[in-house]
């Protein structure tokens, strides 16, 4: 495949002239990223700036043989942006403009480049917003591609739930439209659900036409303190039944609140905490945050943010959580494992890996988005350590087994990329060949970022 590369690159410098960058600073930066593995450099990157480049460069990349690796902002966590075999990493960045809002359907269509800081601050005067609220800075398109959640899934869903239609442009340069911006269609294979999900692997997504929803009248956040893990998780599945106006419920353990405060310089109490908010009308948020009270008969005290600011701080360490967790072996970034279970199987979940994780000399702080049955572990090892690299593999490899056993998934959010590949036999069975299928269909020449999700 390498051995086209330089034919490919003089294609390529013709057109996009100096949007093809090849120095190491370039290639390590679309090559590493966030990740816990090791880097793995594209050989070139081309900064795309319209559909019809990304098209260009698909054309030209499947005329060569050599794979296509589509970068968004990189801030994935299983190796997604890797280029294995190497190859043009097609960075998207410069793609972002919000092309149209259409206030009185809710809607919008913007390019795979707009981040959703950037969306929610296009839309501030309109009184709507988009709600997948990741930790990190991330493109709209590199979100969909990950089918990315975040705290306010558990109202408003993900990136599944969110996107209604998309420009895609297919390996060989094609570009087609999927889905359109009605709430709901009958017309045949859903292709937009097809592409978000599929990072990268089945064709780059250039244009996006998004749900939006109206800023909620009223809102007020709690934190809450649990002696144990347990009383803290039986709580979420009690409010979840109860059908509360929840807007986001996440938990954290007591390592991580001590790595919160250490990072965050606060002084919360370090035991197992639940953050919980309500959205809706006055009336609704006070009573519903008063049932919740109730509810969490096991909390050892319950703190209600007094103002908007107050609020704003008490979300603040929580996106931070990661970051803070890594904190805590400065150097070390540690894997960032997520799993997602039934509602139900999650306080047995939470309290199994927590056995596991006490026969090893690992630290593993714990956080998630529980109102979704969905925590992440960060592991941090040291990848020097023979001893402590095998523990963190067992520990990774425990927590997707008992997942998938409890009827769940190996990854609810972060996406397969190379991290979580060895596990998608167990989960998906037969069903992941049918998906090998669908990949040989689109893209017969395996240009679209190669290696990623599975091995063909
Ligand atoms: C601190 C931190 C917190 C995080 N919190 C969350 C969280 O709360 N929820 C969550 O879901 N994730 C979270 N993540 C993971 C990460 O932010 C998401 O996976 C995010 O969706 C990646 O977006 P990106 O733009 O950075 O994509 P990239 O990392 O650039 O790419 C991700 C994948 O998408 C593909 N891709 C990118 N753009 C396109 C495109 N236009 N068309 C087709 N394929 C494309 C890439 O090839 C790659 O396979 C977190 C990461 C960090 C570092």
């Amino acid at each position: 495949m390498r051995n086209n590369l330089p034919a490919l690159l003089d294609v390529l410098r013709v057109q996009f002239a100096d949007r093809v960058l090849s120095s190491n600073a370039a290639r390590e930066q679309h090559g590493s990223g966030e990740s816990h593995l090791p880097a793995a450099w594209p050989d070139a990157v081309v900064m795309a700036h319209t559909t019809q480049e990304v098209s260009d460069v698909l054309r030209a990349c499947t005329k060569h043989h050599v794979p296509v690796i589509p970068f968004g902002a990189g801030s994935s966590l299983e190796g997604q942006i890797h280029a294995p075999h190497g190859g043009i990493s097609i960075d998207m960045s410069a793609m972002d403009k919000v092309i149209s809002v259409h206030d009185a359907d809710m809607d919008c269509t913007v390019q795979c480049g707009v981040t959703r800081q950037a969306l929610n601050e296009h839309l501030r005067a309109t009184g709507l917003f988009f709600p997948v609220d990741l930790g990190a800075h991330a493109s709209l398109g590199g979100m969909a591609a990950t089918r990315a959640s975040g705290t306010t899934t558990v109202r408003y869903g993900s990136m599944r739930d969110l996107v209604l239609g998309l420009t895609v442009v297919m390996p060989d340069g094609e570009i087609i439209r999927t889905g359109s911006r009605a709430r709901k269609s009958s017309a045949g294979y859903d292709l937009t659900r097809l592409f978000v999900g599929s990072e990268g692997t089945l064709g780059i997504i250039t244009e996006l036409s998004l749900r939006l929803f109206g800023i909620p009248e009223a809102t007020q956040t709690a934190m809450c303190s649990f002696n144990s893990i347990e009383d803290a998780t039986e709580t979420v599945v009690m409010a979840l039944q109860c059908g509360l106006a929840l807007n986001r419920i996440e938990l954290a353990d007591t390592l991580q609140m001590q790595a919160t405060n250490r990072y965050s310089h606060t002084a919360l109490p370090e035991c197992p905490t639940i953050w919980v908010e309500m959205t809706g009308s006055p009336a609704t948020v006070e009573n519903d945050m008063a049932t919740f009270e109730g509810l969490a008969e096991t909390a050892r005290q319950i703190d209600r943010a007094t103002t908007a600011d107050d609020a704003t701080r008490i979300w603040r360490v929580r996106h931070d959580a990661l970051y803070a967790a890594r904190a805590l072996r400065p150097g070390i970034k540690g894997i960032s494992t997520d799993v997602c279970v039934p509602i139900s199987q999650l306080p047995a979940c939470v309290s199994a890996i927590q056995e596991v994780i006490a026969t090893t000399s690992i630290q593993a702080p714990l956080v998630g988005h529980v109102g979704d049955g969905n925590f992440h572990l960060v592991l941090l090892y040291d990848p020097e350590s023979e001893t402590e690299v095998r523990e963190a593999r067992h520990i990774n490899s425990s927590l997707v087994e008992m997942a998938i056993e409890m009827g769940g998934t190996c990854t609810g959010e972060h996406g397969v990329g190379l991290g979580k590949k060895p596990y998608l036999q167990a989960e998906h069975g037969p069903a992941l060949g049918v998906m090998a299928r669908i990949k040989k269909a689109i893209d017969p020449d395996n240009i679209m970022n190669p290696g990623k999700i599975f091995d063909l």
